[in-house]
């Protein structure tokens, strides 16, 4: 490793929790079940991390960013710290119970044993009643921290033992200004990402990150424009080829909202906040073929459409309520 770099882990906003735990830590009150809500890429396991971090540095002015547990920590070689942290496989029972073992022995290295166990909500229901247990008795000098969109997606019993810190949206101002200095993203493309993120930082990095996002966010307006000219038989067509892909529908139900949400500012006589600037032709040549409560309920449509996609509703029948309620505008 360099021995210049600072590994210090830096959390963008979310000031009042950080200082909330590094508050408990001073007053010998670290919470031992700690739950950590709110939306996709927010941050959520970044105060996780930050807090592994800040309570076993051993430096003076935590976290140093300096010393072995800080460069350990960020290197995920830190053998007090387990981060679970796989989309694509939920928690299983298996490896909860490899982790209490570990938790039921003192810390190695650090101060603290720190288990970060990120979208608890997708555990297996055996992975998480396993874990009741250790919250419910947990070993002195162990940190669990958990996180999850909503506490409603957890069992109430496990919600019951955690301290709760729920995060929300940061301004657009602190994502942009975090995309310009931290990131050094050029002003027009972070002012796009800023608007385009709604408050998640880590949901702009990932797209700064996806080269093709670009292009997909333009193929969603140019399949908006061609179903708003399609029959019904077409539109269902569409929805059974584009429900197949429950990622990328995701993205284009999000996509159109923010659509429909310019549409709504324009058909409202505002142009203040519109966020698809460089598509403002093209959503001009629309909004005055509608009303504004028409726009108003395609946006409800959408917002619904994608909270069902959350609950698992099948993404077929979901997408195409959307596509069917869709106005037809034959000769844009
Ligand atoms: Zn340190």
């Amino acid at each position: 490793m360099d021995d210049n770099q600072d590994f210090a882990i830096h959390v963008v906003g979310h000031e009042w929790a950080v200082d909330l735990l590094k508050r408990q830590q001073k007053n010998e009150r670290v919470p031992q079940s700690l739950l950590i809500t709110g939306p996709p890429n927010i941050g959520k396991s970044s105060v996780a991390r930050f807090f592994a971090q800040y309570l076993n540095c051993q430096g003076e002015s935590r976290p140093c960013g300096v010393c072995l547990s800080c460069r350990k920590t960020v290197s995920g070689n830190h053998p007090d710290i387990r981060i679970f942290d796989d989309d694509n496989n939920p928690l299983k029972i298996d490896q909860v119970r490899t982790l209490q073992r570990e938790l039921s022995l003192s810390p190695l290295e650090g101060r603290y044993r720190v288990a970060l166990l990120c979208n608890f909500e997708r555990a297996t229901t055996s992975a998480a009643n396993a874990l009741l247990k250790t919250l419910e008795e947990p070993a002195s000098q162990v940190v669990i921290i958990l996180t999850a969109p909503d506490p409603g997606n957890l069992l109430a019993t496990i919600v019951s033992r955690c301290q709760v810190l729920t995060l929300r949206p940061l301004p657009d101002a602190d994502v942009l200004d975090a995309l310009q200095n931290r990131w050094q993203v050029l002003p027009e493309q972070a002012e796009l990402l800023a608007q385009l993120a709604a408050g998640r930082l880590g949901w702009a990095v990932n797209a700064l990150a996806d080269e093709s996002f670009i292009a997909r966010r333009a193929q969603y307006l140019d399949d908006l424009l061609d179903l708003l000219r399609m029959h019904r038989a077409e539109r269902l067509t569409y929805a059974y080829g584009m429900s197949r892909d429950t990622a990328a529908l995701k993205e284009a139900l999000t996509q159109w909202l923010i659509i429909w949400r310019d549409l709504l500012l324009l058909r409202s006589g505002s142009q203040t906040r519109i966020i698809n600037l460089d598509w403002l032709d093209a959503l001009q040549n629309i909004a005055h073929r509608g009303s504004a409560v028409q726009a108003k309920e395609m946006v409800v449509r959408l917002q619904t459409a994608l909270q069902n996609l959350e609950r698992n509703v099948n993404p077929r029948l979901n997408l195409e309520i959307v596509l069917l309620k869709l106005p037809l505008y034959a000769d844009i």
